[in-house]
């Protein structure tokens, strides 16, 4: 981070009109910022000479955008409470639908008028919902992305299916290649951004879910309907809005829903999400024998105390980082409480599920005790190592048929890994009925 503190107290002390110093854009580092200023540079650049290359938009070309513009503006003023709670839950890969506006005027209008039709959207959309939390400088980002995709869009229905508007049905594979392109373009320079200024990026942080991929295509294909209508019957238009304000309050049900079963600190599941979804699976009867794990961390106590309990936090959630990246996709890793992890593997392993248990929990044991991470303080970077995990397992079906049933083997499994001495991966064993550990949690 640039700009530090003094200076910055200096600059507010002279009343200047236009304080382009003191804008927030300069504290990126300095790689997200070059990639701005790049993509805005070149959003520029393209919108320049478009406009130096077009013909004078004809009165048809201009109706045709403020009649998209107006619709934009008309949706962003019915769906704005909705827009705005969206907002207030934070997701790195936030889809505002405003591509159906756009990607219709990629179809209907010439490619300048495109960019201006973005423009206003935009500037409409960050005034009415994204202001003060979002600054400007990263919705001009996005701005810049969606007119980069749009412009591209436009060039391969161009080149596809030649200029002028759509005619019919020869007109359909150009029209999907632009789709194509529009969203691999807007989601890889959106996912680029995010890649550079993310502490831990995934693929999915980076270019979102299936849910957000599908929710861009959709958006995307209601473009395609909104140029068709708007061209043949621009009557029917009243037909556009409720379906697509529906799909515009089920992707926020969808994005609350995802809200509550994820824990903030971690992202991991929260407990009562990972048990129902761990009851969900071991419904599912896939082949193989799920497992349960429990991991708690050793002295967990003695890095709040050393060191403070933020830089508890970040540890925790490189530890479920370490934890989600040791075990396969399918599999379920939840924040059981505190300093607790919860893992279900949909399948043991192959073969001897209880040797194939033991290697995955050593395997996670070991991946805790090698973690070393590098945590920005106030003071200078600090290096926290040497951490260490107790781990309990239990198999399904040998220790519970259920999910609280494996939890109590495991719980208790890791109850005589802390006796043993810590740093230990314990195997759960099968439980005499109503059988308790002394200083086993009760089951949740
Ligand atoms: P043991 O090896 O017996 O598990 O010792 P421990 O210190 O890990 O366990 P104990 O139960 O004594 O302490 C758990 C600690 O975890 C105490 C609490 O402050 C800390 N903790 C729980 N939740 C959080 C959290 O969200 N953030 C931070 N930083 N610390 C947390
Ligand atoms: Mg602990
Ligand atoms: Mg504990």
């Amino acid at each position: 981070m640039s700009n530090p503190a003094p200076e910055q107290g200096n600059r507010r002390t002279s009343v200047r009109p236009w304080p382009i110093g003191d804008w927030p854009i300069w504290s990126l580092p300095q790689n997200l910022l070059t990639a701005i200023l790049t993509v805005e540079l070149a959003t520029v650049g393209i919108v320049l000479v478009a406009v130096l290359r077009s013909a004078a938009p004809t009165g048809r070309d201009l109706a045709l955008a403020a009649a998209l513009a107006l619709l934009g503006l008309l949706h962003t003023e019915t769906a704005v409470r909705v827009e705005r709670i969206r907002r207030r839950i934070a997701v790195p890969h936030h889809i505002d639908m405003s591509s159906v506006w756009i990607f219709a005027a990629v179809l209907v209008c010439p490619p300048w008028l495109v960019a201006g039709v973005v423009l206003v959207l935009q500037t409409h959309i960050w005034a009415r919902t994204g202001r003060p939390r979002i600054p400007y400088f990263k919705h001009l980002f996005t701005t810049a992305t969606l007119v980069l995709a749009a412009s591209a869009a436009h060039v391969v229905v161009h080149v596809v299916n030649g200029p002028g508007p759509m005619t019919g049905g020869a007109d359909l594979p150009g029209v999907l290649l632009a789709l194509l392109v529009f969203t691999t373009v807007n989601g890889g320079l959106v996912g680029g951004a995010i890649a550079l200024s993310s502490a831990r990026p995934t693929m999915s942080v980076m270019f979102g879910g299936w849910d957000d991929n599908a929710l861009e295509i959709a958006t995307l294909c209601f473009g395609g309907l909104v140029a068709a209508t708007l061209l043949e019957a621009p009557w029917l238009m009243v037909f556009v809005f409720p379906p697509l304000l529906l799909l515009h309050r089920s992707v926020l049900v969808r994005q609350l829903e995802e809200k509550a079963s994820t824990d903030g600190k971690t992202g991991l599941l929260t407990a009562a999400a990972w048990h129902s979804r761990a009851e969900r699976e071991l419904r599912r009867r896939r082949p193989g024998a799920p497992a349960v794990l429990v991991v708690d961390l050793d002295h967990f106590k003695a890095v709040n105390d050393t060191h403070g309990h933020l830089v508890g936090d970040e540890v925790l959630a490189a530890v479920a980082d370490a934890l989600r990246s040791e075990v396969g996709d399918r599999d379920l890793v939840g924040r059981f409480g505190g300093e607790e992890f919860v893992v279900l593997l949909t399948s043991a392993g192959d073969g001897d599920h209880a040797a194939a248990l033991a290697d995955s929990a050593e395997r996670i044991r070991r991946r805790i005790a090698r973690l070393r991470l590098e945590v920005p303080t106030p003071d200078g970077p600090l290096t926290v190592a040497g951490l260490s995990a107790s781990v309990g397992t239990a198999l399904h079906p040998e220790h519970g048929a259920d999910v609280r049933s494996l939890l109590h083997v495991a719980d208790t499994a890791l109850y005589e890994a802390k006796r043993a001495g810590r740093n230990v991966v314990r195997m759960g064993r099968r439980l005499p009925l109503g059988a308790t550990v002394p200083g086993a949690h009760a089951p949740r």
